[in-house]
């Protein structure tokens, strides 16, 4: 027997103990989750529409007869409930008439109900679709000249006052006998001048005591509308107590389409909006982040209700040609990833759903469906808020994206700044620096959310509620942070501009009296060498467009000035003039005030330097509790949390430099830490089901992805 000398067995068997521990890590790296991710909900007596829901629609019929077929190819593609619209198609319109649809509908929701798949039953209370259209004499909207209105430039839209409303209510009635879920409203529309009906005139006469103006009446729309949606949920809510109510709400044109957002809460079991309803125009212009940026502001509107986003698969205005493969992945993503359901309705035949296009919408449905526990309830992390103010976009300057509900309008104000643009602008700059934040709004009900953020921002938010203005003062001086931007606050909830700043001592200036209009050759620079311009390094910024004059207080710091303006492009240089950025320390907190339209300049022109300088504002302003190595340019980070799992959505829209969307660039090496309240035990990647290697440093945890692809949840388990 060969003597092996002693030295030699521990080194050999230091070799193999190394191999063996460097294969176990291998194997740990490798492995992938043995079982299905558990729900936060083990024992679940919630009701079916606060899980996840994913919602298909086929809003037209042409089937020739295989209208029970549809059901099938639902239950391919991972959906779980439909909107139902196509058993009753009258057209593009659809309203339940049981002598009609009865025996059909029977058999289709006995079927569904087989497969499990939730059916809220569709009804158009917008327009009169071609069955209905002996009637448009007496139901149909008038403008003050008398002539019938049209929507979509084919249908006659439908009056709330006119004999319509009784038929409507009568096919509630009829619908309580169905076993349905619930009911879906698609409308009601009443347009900014209203309808001036004989119906409606009479309405007018009797509460207003006086005739109806020519160019309508704002209140009169709202109270229209708001009435007949509380009695139709009171009406449907005691036929049905159980099944839901709920309605396309746009609630980014409340104020065009007379919404009182605060009485919608009321009567909507879920809040659904056409977040996915895009392009209309072309493309190019549309803004990028609409789906994201609607479920987020859905969040901050009803963040204790269900939620659902729209999404046309089609590109519309087309209704026979799907989105880009691409632009459908997108979007789908951005929506779940920021909590909220999708609804994903054709206005084609099923003959659409051979293409990439919804074969992509497929592979996206069952893979929520797979991973169903991931997207349900949770609740954002981030520390970073901006305001949706729903008063300055009802009395302050909005703009209007195209929608169907709206058609083409913009309502833009010379002077002061647009809140849309200004929100969008923000929007990006966050977006694109990597920092996670949700959209809050002046709704009462925000104002206890306010404690959970580190820094808030209003882009220019023109008006705010009193008891929202003082929150934020108290959120300020008990330590938080605010970043206004123009002529925020300058005006009060109905519109009346002020002598100041309802938040001046919070801003650290009084409003100068002046708004300054701007050529795209003006600029900016900083006072000294200061903390905001750190790792900036060029003598002078583009100014934005329009600026507003401020006195800063004694003990305010002005950051940055506002050279005078230029007569021209190719003159020399002026002196620096205008207080332009101005930080101001309120009790415990800080304020940053800009005094000119940043949100609005960069949504147009996207001046690199504006995204770092708000960069380096919110890291002096909040705790980086997620951040990243890089700039990863349009990475979408979603940062959010179930009980103690942390989940963040990475979706990657750096793409082609064009819309619609045909291919999107892996990024290589994607880097965060994550700085966790609890220690992590693993991380896994959704969509591989594999874990992550990572480093570790106390309870802070640094993840690296080799490649991300378009779109990756990566899991953080206790
Ligand atoms: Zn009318």
């Amino acid at each position: 027997m060969k003597v092996i000398p002693s030295e030699l067995l521990i080194q050999q068997a230091i070799i193999i103990l190394l191999f063996l521990s460097f294969l176990g890590i291998i194997l740990l790296n490798c492995s992938s989750r043995s079982q299905e991710t558990a729900s936060i909900h083990p024992d679940d007596r919630r009701p079916w529409y606060q899980k996840p829901m994913r919602i298909a629609a086929l809003q037209c019929n042409f089937e020739a007869g295989k209208t029970l077929d549809v059901i099938d190819k639902w239950v391919e593609m991972g959906f779980n409930v439909e909107q139902l619209f196509h058993p009753m198609a009258d057209d593009y319109s659809a309203l339940y008439d049981p002598a009609k649809h009865r025996e059909l509908l029977e058999s289709y929701l006995e079927k569904a109900n087989r497969n499990n798949l939730k059916i809220i039953l569709y009804l158009n209370v917008h327009i009169l679709g071609p069955s209905l259209m002996e009637h448009k004499e007496r139901w149909a909207q008038r403008d003050a000249s008398g002539k019938i209105l049209m929507l979509y430039d084919t249908y006659p839209a439908v009056c709330l006052h006119s004999p319509w409303r009784q038929h409507f209510f009568e096919a509630l009635d009829s619908l309580a006998e169905l076993d349905i879920h619930g009911i879906f409203l698609d409308g009601p529309v009443i347009q900014k001048t209203g309808c001036h009906c004989e119906f409606c005139q009479r309405k007018y006469l009797e509460l207003y005591e006086k005739p109806l103006p020519p160019n309508g009446s704002h209140e009169f729309n709202r109270l229209t509308r708001d009435e007949y949606l509380k009695r139709a949920y009171a009406h449907w809510k005691k036929l049905k107590p159980e099944s839901i109510f709920y309605m396309n709400l746009p609630i980014t044109h409340c104020t065009p389409l007379a919404i009182d957002i605060n009485s919608a809460l009321t009567y909507n079991d879920i809040l659904g909006t056409e977040g996915g309803f895009m392009f209309y125009g072309p493309p190019k212009k549309s803004f990028l982040w609409r789906p994201g940026f609607t479920a987020k502001l859905l969040e901050g509107t009803a963040p204790d209700k269900p939620r659902v986003i729209f999404m046309a698969g089609d590109q519309k205005p087309w209704s026979w040609y799907l989105h880009s493969p691409m632009e459908t992945r997108l979007c789908i993503a951005s929506c779940v990833s920021n909590a909220a359901n999708v609804w994903w309705g054709i206005h084609g035949s099923t003959k659409l759903l051979t293409t990439e296009s919804a074969q992509v919408a497929g592979d996206m449905f069952r893979f929520l469906k797979q991973n169903e526990a991931i997207y349900d309830t949770s609740r954002s992390m981030a520390k970073v808020a901006l305001v949706y103010s729903y008063t300055s976009e009802h009395a302050y300057s909005a703009s209007y994206e195209e929608s169907d509900f709206t058609g083409k309008s913009t309502e833009k104000s010379v002077a002061r700044g647009n809140l849309t643009e200004a929100m969008y602008g923000y929007y990006e700059m966050l977006l694109r620096s990597q920092i996670p934040f949700d959209v809050i709004t002046d709704l009462k009900h925000a104002i206890d959310s306010f404690s959970s953020y580190d820094c808030i921002i209003l882009p220019s938010t023109g008006c705010l509620p009193d008891d929202v203005a003082d929150a934020l003062r108290g959120f300020v001086m008990s330590g938080g942070h605010l970043i206004a931007g123009f002529d925020c606050t300058l005006y009060d909830s109905s519109g009346r501009m002020q002598d100041n700043f309802a938040l001046s001592d919070v801003f650290g200036v009084n409003f100068d009296k002046e708004y300054v209009a701007l050529a795209n050759h003006n600029y900016f620079q900083s006072e000294n060498d200061n903390w905001l311009f750190t790792g900036l390094d060029i003598p002078l910024y583009p100014a934005p467009l329009q600026a507003i004059r401020v006195r800063p207080y004694l003990n305010a710091r002005v950051l940055a000035r506002l050279l005078k303006p230029l007569p021209g492009r190719y003159v020399p240089l002026t002196a620096p003039d205008l207080p332009f950025i101005i930080h101001n320390n309120y009790g415990k907190g800080e304020c940053l005030f800009i005094a000119g339209t940043l949100g609005e300049m960069y949504h147009h022109y996207n001046p690199i330097e504006y995204r770092k300088l708000l960069k380096n504002a919110i890291e002096r302003f909040s705790e980086p509790v997620l951040q990243f190595d890089e700039h990863y340019g349009a990475l979408e980070v979603v940062f959010r949390r179930q009980g103690e799992r942390i989940i963040v959505h990475l979706i990657n829209h750096n793409a082609d430099m064009t819309r619609p969307i045909e291919h999107v660039l892996p990024l290589g090496n994607v880097s965060f830490t994550l700085d966790s309240p609890f220690h992590i035990g693993t991380v896994y990647c959704l969509s591989t089901g594999r874990q992550i290697p990572v480093r570790r440093e106390q309870q802070r945890v640094s993840v690296t992805l080799r490649d991300l692809g378009v779109y990756e949840t990566v899991v953080f388990e206790k």
